[in-house]
């Protein structure tokens, strides 16, 4: 096969089908031009050139002659000649790799004119302004792409640019379009003579050292620092290459009847069917999008160019047949004739995806599969939040990193303790931090949002946040907070406590003052959508939640149990985190149990909320989790205020505080640890549940509760703790007269416990997989210290993912799927699932389709995005 496809005449070597070789763009114009659609004829050089051009291959010799070839095929075509006169051709060099990508080198319009070529386009078109501002066009756009003459972020203006600016004042006209032929063809000069300055060398006359210099620099793009950016951020191959197009002219920048402008075959936001866009009269090119001027919207056509307008519209409606999905589309009008310059698939927002996705299936154009398959799961997440009204001005302090989305208003505060206050006083609070630990979560779930100025996606306020579904911005490194002066600074602005801001988390903006929200209902559409994708779907969604709230929140969001239930977030609220001190602190047994006692009530009602709503389904509840020390008193004045509640002595509670303290509480005392060593703990969780699930029952709740030893490595761990719950459940049955069943199983989040699964299964009755821990523990890494390196891993391509956003496949997978296999060998009727933070992401929910688990869990709002990621990965893996 040769390197050059021609499209002229209504016939194309390539199609759409050889996106890799002809890159999107020019695998679409060949596609249109097959179709019948006006494109200029042109061709497109293969992107298999690229590549052994950038490793010091140069051009193949046989290139020219396919050239100088199709060159001939384009004269032929449009009845001019490639820098001859009187008719000269003309075309434009565009960049398009397989995959759409910004970063790539510009667009290079009208190649072909020199100083004579020029004269005749003016005699040819009667039109000497428009050939002389076609020319300075070229020259500026070649100049500044080909030899890199342009404004660079150090302060260096672009040249010409600057040319313009000096002539234009000096004529007096504000715009570009007011310059006469003569003050264009004094800037043409100009424009030359910076080059010879700039450059070192004249700007080249001969037209076809004009094409190889720019077919080298689009070549050259590939490898520009903000090309390899863009596709490090996207995960797009480096070693696609880019094809470059070759297309003759056409001109929007004849007159008043001409102009050029770009379109959705249907409206990008809102998914409305209408032809949606924008054009101008009398220009050229990138002119739209550079917005020098302000451009017309798309209906005003009717009056300007109306047969044009008429021919797009029926162009807009065949290439939406042909492609069956929403088109962006760019075209230029020369002397009221219509030409396409460009398709593709347009970007929409998720309500747009969302909409075009049903009405397509409805217009007969795709099937519910497919349909389900255009919206991006991730994206759901503009739907199911309140958002910053787009329509208000906006007094942007800084900008932070996304933790977790939706938008809120509130006033700011530094402390839990205050939010909380002023929560319970019914105020709405921001909680604005440094970073947050498990002490704050009172103040968090007080708080409309959390800000912080330190922390990563995955930091501690982040992930809270996300679990809670509540608005969260992490990483704002501008703000200076100082928590105990009560004030935050971002340069000259101080914000003190009591001052409202709106915080964006879908965007990680903090915004000065009160912004108006807009909350969107997701709509019938989207209720559609997700019914399709609940029938394909494999994989059980359920919800981490922990609180009665949380829980009916997820059931609304479609959750169809609860896989994670933690119970030790229960146990920081209000009052109760002094009971907790009591039994850590607790030097007997007896003392404990007293402490205990006062606990049980407390978890008993938590649990008693969280079955009623979840009448019928299914609740997953962990025993105790974390390391002892979370809970204790931090200062001194915490310690002595705690030490005369219990009546002890405040040094030896200091002692005893101290002695609990661990040099790596993340490996330490923890999980089932706890319940090994203070087995009391475990039956007092044990009796909650299961005195909760009596009552529930006896109310006619259906109940179904499975119960969930952590951090297990040693399959002892876990026969321990299960006969210490099963020796509670048949006290309280008895007690109460009634059973209710119930399943003990085991998180596998240490790799031990997935090496020895088979064995863990002989006493588990399911696993859930808590991948948060797993990623931890198999790379050995702490996820609250890995700020530090973690995202420069991930910027430099060392890892491809954050292994804490993203399931690491190939190592953390390894030990999932192990464990599946070997834990389904002891127990084929084995109940599995994942209740990390993966269980929300869609790779992640797709990795577990495969694996062949049977639900897996993640926060409230996740799980529709949940339901679909596993609906499509039912549709492109079929078990
Ligand atoms: P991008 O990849 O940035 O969209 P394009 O290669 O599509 O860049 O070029 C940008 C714009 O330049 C097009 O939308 C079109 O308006 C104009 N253009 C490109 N080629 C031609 C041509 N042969 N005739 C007229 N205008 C053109
Ligand atoms: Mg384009
Ligand atoms: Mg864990």
């Amino acid at each position: 096969m040769g390197h050059v496809f021609l499209f002229a005449k209504g016939k194309a070597e390539g199609d759409r089908t050889m996106v890799e070789i002809l890159g999107s763009k020019g695998a679409n114009l060949a596609e249109m031009t097959n179709l019948g659609v006006p494109v200029p004829p042109g061709f497109t050089i293969s992107s298999r050139l690229c590549l052994s051009y950038l490793n010091g291959g140069g051009l193949p010799t046989e290139l020219d002659g396919e050239l100088r070839q199709a060159m001939v095929a384009l004269e032929h075509a449009t009845g001019r000649v490639f820098g001859g006169t009187p008719h000269p051709l003309l075309v434009s060099v565009r960049s398009g790799a397989a995959v759409s990508m910004p970063g790539m080198m510009d667009t290079i319009l009208n190649l072909g004119l020199n100083d004579e070529t020029v004269e005749a386009l003016a005699l040819e078109s009667a039109n000497r302004r428009f050939a002389l501002d076609s020319y300075r066009r070229f020259i500026q756009m070649y100049a500044n792409v080909v030899f890199g003459l342009r404004a660079t972020g150090n302060g260096k203006r672009d040249p010409f640019a600057h040319a313009m600016e000096s002539l234009k004042s000096a004529r007096g006209v504000e715009r570009d379009v007011d310059l006469g032929e003569d003050d264009l063809a004094e800037l043409v000069q100009t424009f030359k003579a910076i080059v010879e300055r700039e450059h070192g060398a004249p700007f080249p006359d001969d037209p076809w050292q004009q094409i190889t210099g720019a077919i080298e620099a689009v070549f050259r793009s590939w490898t520009s620092r903000r090309a390899i950016d863009y596709r490090r951020v996207h995960r797009i191959r480096d070693d696609l290459g880019t094809a470059v197009n070759i297309v003759s002219m056409v001109y929007g920048n004849m007159g008043e009847d001409s102009g050029t402008g770009v379109a959705f075959t249907r409206d990008p936001a809102t998914g409305e069917r209408r032809v949606f866009g924008e054009f101008l009269i009398n220009a050229q090119g990138e002119d739209v999008v550079a917005g020098t001027r302000t451009p017309l919207p798309l209906d005003e056509m009717t009056d300007r160019l109306p047969s044009a307008y008429q021919e797009f519209l029926r162009i807009c409606t065949l290439l939406e047949e042909h492609y069956r999905d929403m088109q962006d589309v760019e075209f230029t009008v020369e002397r009221g004739r219509l030409y396409v310059l460009q398709t593709r698939r347009g970007k929409r927002t998720a309500a747009s995806a969302v909409r075009v996705a049903v009405e397509m299936v409805r217009e007969g154009l795709i099937d519910e599969n497919t349909a389900l398959q255009r919206v991006d799961p991730d994206q759901l997440n503009q739907l199911l939040h309140p958002t910053v009204d787009p329509d208000q001005e906006l007094d942007v302090l800084t900008s932070g990193l996304p933790a977790s989305p939706g938008a809120a208003v509130g006033r700011v505060v530094f402390h839990a303790n205050r939010a909380e206050e002023l929560a319970r006083d019914g105020e709405r609070v921001i909680l604005v931090r440094h970073e947050t630990s498990p002490d704050d979560f009172h103040g968090m779930v007080a708080a409309q949002a959390i800000v912080t100025s330190r922390g990563g996606m995955t930091s501690h306020a982040a992930v809270v946040a996300r679990g809670m579904g509540k608005c969260c911005v992490v990483g704002a490194r501008q703000l200076d907070v100082d928590e105990d002066a009560g004030r935050f600074r971002v340069g000259d602005t101080v914000v003190h406590e009591g001052d409202w801001i709106t915080v964006d988390g879908s965007s990680g903006r903090v915004i000065r003052g009160k912004v108006g929200l807009v909350a969107l209902d997701p709509g019938e559409d989207f209720t559609i959508l997700m019914a399709w994708a609940d029938r394909r779907r494999r994989l059980r969604v359920r919800a981490n939640a922990d609180t009665p709230a949380d829980a009916a929140r997820a059931r609304e969001f479609g959750a169809e149990g609860i896989g994670l239930c933690r119970t030790e977030h229960m146990f920081f609220e209000g009052h109760r985190i002094d009971a907790m001190r009591e039994m850590i602190l607790a030097e007997t047994e007896e003392g404990r149990r007293r402490a205990l006692d006062k606990l049980l009530p407390m978890q008993r009602d938590d649990f008693l909320g969280i079955f009623r709503v979840m009448d019928g389904l299914p609740v997953t509840i962990r025993l105790l989790d974390p390391p002892l020390h979370e809970f204790l008193p931090r200062g001194a004045d915490e310690l002595a205020s705690l030490a005369h509640e219990m009546g002890v002595d405040a040094d030896r509670l200091r002692h005893t505080v101290d002695a609990l303290t661990e040099a790596n509480p993340m490996l330490g005392h923890r999980g089932c640890r706890l319940g090994i060593t203070f087995p009391e703990i475990t039956e007092m969780q044990a009796r909650a549940i299961f005195e909760a699930a009596c009552d529930a029952s006896a109310d006619g709740v259906e109940v179904h509760v499975e119960i969930m030893v952590p951090l297990v490595a040693v399959h002892d761990e876990l026969d321990r703790q299960a006969a210490v719950v099963r020796a509670m459940a048949r006290e309280v049955f008895r007690e109460r007269g009634l059973e209710v069943e119930y399943l003990v199983g085991t998180m596998i989040e240490v790799p031990r416990a997935a090496l020895t699964a088979g064995r863990i299964a002989e006493t588990a009755e399911f696993f859930s997989f808590g991948t948060n821990d797993l990623t931890q523990t198999t790379f050995g890494l702490s996820r609250d210290d890995s700020g530090r390196f973690l995202p420069h891993y991930v910027e430099t391509g060392l890892l491809s993912d954050d292994p804490f956003q993203t399931l690491d496949q190939d190592g953390v997978g390894q030990l999932v799927e192990l464990a599946v296999r070997s834990g389904r060998a002891t127990n084929p009727a084995l109940k599995i699932g994942i209740c990390g933070e993966h269980g929300g992401d869609p790779r992640s929910v797709a990795f577990c389709h495969r694996a062949g688990l049977n639900y897996v869990s993640c926060s409230p709002f996740r799980v529709p995005i949940a339901r679909l990621a596993a609906a499509q990965a039912a549709i492109s893996h079929p078990l």
